[in-house]
C-alpha cells in the first residue's frame, strides 16, 4: 500500500488520554488491556491518509503489532474503534485469529490485492466476534458508529458504483456485506434495524449479485457458526471451495496459516 503521508509514531498515553473519560473504555483499558500490555507492545501510528479511521497489523520485518489511526482519537466512536483494534491484537496473541497465507498460484491480481482479500476475510471472521464481545462485556455501544459512519459510507459507495466489477472486487464486497449482516444481527435498536433494511434494498437495486453472494456467506456462517478457530477454518474451507476468481478456486489462492 502506498501511503501519501508518513506515519507519525505517538506514545500510547497520547492515544488513550482523551478516551479514558468514556466509562466503557476506562473499564476495557483497566480490566482487559492493562493486564496484557507488558507482553504486547503496540506501536501507535498516526497517518492522515490511513484507509478508514483505524487499522491494525504486524510489522513485516519485526513482527511487532501496530495500530494506525487517521488522527488522535477523541470521540466515543473513536474509543470503540481503538478498543476494537486492541482486541484484534489480543486475540491474535491468544492465537484466536485466523490468518491466511498466499499460495504460489499465478493470478492476474497483484500480491497486495490478494493480501487485501485475506485481510477482508480476517475481518469477516473476527469483527462480528470482537464487536459483540466489546458490547456484551464492556458495554460499548457501536450503534452510533454503525448508523453515523459505516452505513452512510456504504450508501455513498453503493451510489457511486454498481455490480459490474471483477470477481475479486465482488467477493470482497460480498464479504463486507455479510460481515455487516453478522455485526448487525445482535442489534435490537429499531431505528438502526430500519436503516439496515433500507440499505439492503439499496444493495438489491445497485449490487444484486454482491447482495446474493453476501446473503449466501451470511447463511453459511449462521448455519455452521464461526465462534472458534476450528469452526472458522471449516467455514473458510467451504467458502474457498465454493467461490472462484477468474475461474480459480479461492482454495488454490489462499490457505489457512495454522498457528495452533
Ligand atoms: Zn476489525
Amino acid at each position: 500500500m502506498v501511503s501519501i503521508s508518513r506515519d507519525e509514531t505517538v506514545a500510547e498515553a497520547t492515544i488513550v488520554e482523551e478516551l479514558l473519560k468514556f466509562s466503557e473504555f476506562e473499564d476495557f483499558d483497566r480490566n482487559r488491556w492493562k493486564p496484557r500490555k507488558k507482553d504486547i507492545l503496540i506501536d501507535w501510528k498516526i497517518n492522515s491518509s490511513c484507509d478508514g479511521f483505524s487499522f491494525q497489523g504486524f510489522d513485516e520485518i519485526s513482527g511487532k503489532p501496530f495500530i494506525r489511526l487517521r488522527k488522535i482519537p477523541k470521540t466515543r466512536d473513536d474509543a470503540f474503534l481503538v478498543a476494537h483494534e486492541i482486541e484484534h491484537i489480543i486475540r491474535h496473541f491468544d492465537k484466536q485469529y485466523l490468518e491466511f497465507a498466499k499460495s504460489s498460484v499465478i493470478t492476474k491480481y497483484k500480491d497486495e490485492e490478494i493480501v487485501d482479500l485475506s485481510i477482508r476475510l480476517g475481518s469477516f471472521f473476527d469483527d462480528p466476534i470482537v464487536n459483540s464481545f466489546l458490547h456484551d462485556v464492556y458495554h460499548f455501544n457501536p450503534i452510533h458508529f454503525y448508523t453515523k459512519v459505516k452505513m452512510p459510507e456504504t450508501v455513498k459507495s453503493l451510489n457511486s458504483s454498481g455490480d459490474l466489477v471483477d470477481d475479486l472486487t465482488r467477493l470482497k464486497r460480498a464479504l463486507f456485506y455479510s460481515q455487516c449482516a453478522l455485526e448487525w444481527d445482535s442489534i435490537e435498536d429499531k431505528v438502526t434495524l430500519r436503516k439496515w433494511r433500507e440499505l439492503k434494498r439499496l444493495y438489491q437495486m445497485k449490487r444484486p449479485i454482491v447482495k446474493r453472494m453476501g446473503e449466501e456467506l451470511y447463511s453459511m456462517a449462521k448455519e455452521d457458526g464461526y465462534d472458534t478457530l476450528e469452526k472458522q477454518t471449516a467455514l473458510f474451507d467451504k467458502i474457498a471451495n465454493k467461490y472462484t476468481i477468474d475461474g480459480i478456486k479461492i482454495s488454490s489462492i489462499l490457505r489457512v496459516n495454522h498457528v495452533l
